[in-house]
């Protein structure tokens, strides 16, 4: 059984099954037989599904936001964006079924087309820092693509995942098209051997992705990798040092630091040091931790206890700024930051995942892109400069696969998201991910 816990109160909110080897085995089965009554509705009607489904996330927004906020903790503003989300990534993907088209191409003694096919059951495995956001880039192009879906949401936060389960049906999308699986890793890594499971799209820790990935190689299954990062903010002293100082707090503690887009090593050139410092001081200590059901609260609980004790073991020594939060039950932790941190300590190197901003000078472009670099992980970064020239040469030489100019924003659901080095392999959004759920096939017909 698994406890589902409220973070901000360390109150239990229910308890779930997990699903065993039996459950994870009859749900693939189902998904798998649903996947030719799937494949038979036509394109326009499959369109015509997805849309009702966007239209009724659209209209339990408010109710979906607040499962979130209840089960991850999350502010309740961020919470409205993530249900926003999720709609439009369905809106998007239902455009879809009735745009993906095969080609023509010339050949000698015949016609020959290729087909997008789709691939069969695919099999989704959520992380617990952006549950319904981060299964539904997953759900809807697999969808949108013809494949049936078995999401195995965290063990912390399958609320959310249940419920558009529940919506999708409501929308009149076929049973076991789309399905949902409580569980640990061990429902997970079950879901991930299934031989009837053709993809599976991994979003979590770089350590538990490395084994997904050796499981699928066996079978030669299509995976995508959505792995850890540890995100450079670099700031250039042409920039606008009151803007990137202002903004940078949000770009590291948005979640409490539990993102794998945060930019949680802040880069600064020498002669903007000691401003960027002051203001970068002032705008995290006005960081509104608390509640995450207020209105204005910026900051909600970390996921665990068991989380939060990981990150406290990151924090030998005490750090240079410590903002303020609740003190009652609850798994809280204060935003903080560490100026002049070195590439050894393991605050630099490690995906801490909570609250923690490490500052870090340097010299010159060369000097930012190796420290930049200097780490396993290749996920996303932000370059605040005032020359485009400048701007141009960093983001060619940044390795990561999401980088912003003078913004710290990473998701726009029109454009691929996805990783570089450790942090992954494949992309998802935009149309990328749209082709990755597909299989191009070669048919040649012969005029002769
Ligand atoms: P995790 O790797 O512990 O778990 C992720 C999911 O995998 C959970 O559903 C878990 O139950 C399941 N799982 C665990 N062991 C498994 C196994 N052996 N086989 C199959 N599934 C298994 O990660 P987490 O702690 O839930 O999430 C945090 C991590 O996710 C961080 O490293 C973060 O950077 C990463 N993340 C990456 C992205 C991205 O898009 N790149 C987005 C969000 C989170």
């Amino acid at each position: 059984m698994q406890k589902i816990v409220n973070p901000a109160t360390g109150m239990l909110i229910t308890e779930l099954p997990d699903s065993d080897e039996a459950a994870v085995d009859d749900a693939v089965y189902r998904a798998h037989i649903a996947w030719s009554d799937w494949l038979r509705v036509s394109p326009g009607d499959r369109a015509r599904l997805l849309r009702r489904f966007a239209a009724l996330v659209e209209e339990h927004k408010e109710e979906l936001a607040g499962l979130e906020t209840l089960n991850a903790g999350h502010p309740i503003s961020s919470a409205r964006w993530e249900a926003g989300n999720v709609a439009d990534v369905l809106g998007y993907y239902a455009a879809a079924p009735e745009r993906q088209v095969g080609k023509q191409i010339p050949v000698p003694g015949g016609v020959n087309m290729t087909f997008h096919e789709s691939l069969g059951v695919v099999g989704v495995i959520v992380p617990w820092n952006f549950p319904m956001v981060i299964m539904t880039w997953g759900v809807a192009p697999a969808l949108a693509a013809g494949n049936t879906v078995v999401v195995k949401p965290a063990e912390q936060t399958p609320l959310t995942a249940l419920r558009l389960a529940g919506l999708a049906l409501e929308a009149g999308i076929p049973e076991h098209v789309f399905q949902v699986i409580p569980g640990d890793g061990r429902t997970g890594a079950l879901l991930a051997e299934h031989p009837a499971v053709r993809k599976i799209v991994f979003t979590g820790s770089v350590e538990v992705g490395k084994q997904v990935a050796r499981t699928a190689a066996e079978r030669v299954k299509r995976v995508t990798l959505e792995l850890g990062g540890n995100n450079a903010n670099i700031v250039f002293e042409d920039a606008d040092i009151r803007q990137a100082a202002a903004s940078a707090p949000y770009a590291v503690f948005d979640n409490a630091g539990q993102d794998c887009c945060a930019r949680s090593r802040i880069l600064v050139q020498e002669g903007a040091y000691e401003e960027f410092r002051e203001r970068f001081t002032e705008a995290l200590l006005g960081v509104k931790v608390g509640d995450p059901t207020r209105d204005d609260t910026e900051m909600g609980p970390l996921i665990s206890a068991a989380h939060r004790e990981r990150v406290r073991g990151y924090l030998e020594r005490e750090a240079d700024v410590v903002g303020e939060c609740p003190t009652g039950e609850g798994f809280w932790m204060p935003p903080m930051a560490y100026f002049d941190v070195g590439q050894e300590d393991p605050l630099w190197t490690d995906e801490v995942f909570g609250p923690v901003a490490t500052v870090t000078p340097f010299y010159d472009e060369d000097e930012a892109i190796a420290l930049a670099n200097a780490t396993p992980y290749g996920l996303s970064g932000s370059i605040w400069t005032g020359s485009v020239g400048r701007a141009l040469r960093m983001a060619r030489e940044v390795e990561a696969g999401n980088l912003s100019v003078n913004s710290n924003s990473s998701v726009r659901y029109w454009t691929p998201f996805g990783g570089v080095k450790e942090s992954g392999i494949g992309r998802e959004l935009g149309p990328d991910a749209l082709d990755s759920f597909s299989d191009v096939k070669n048919v040649f017909i012969s005029s002769e």
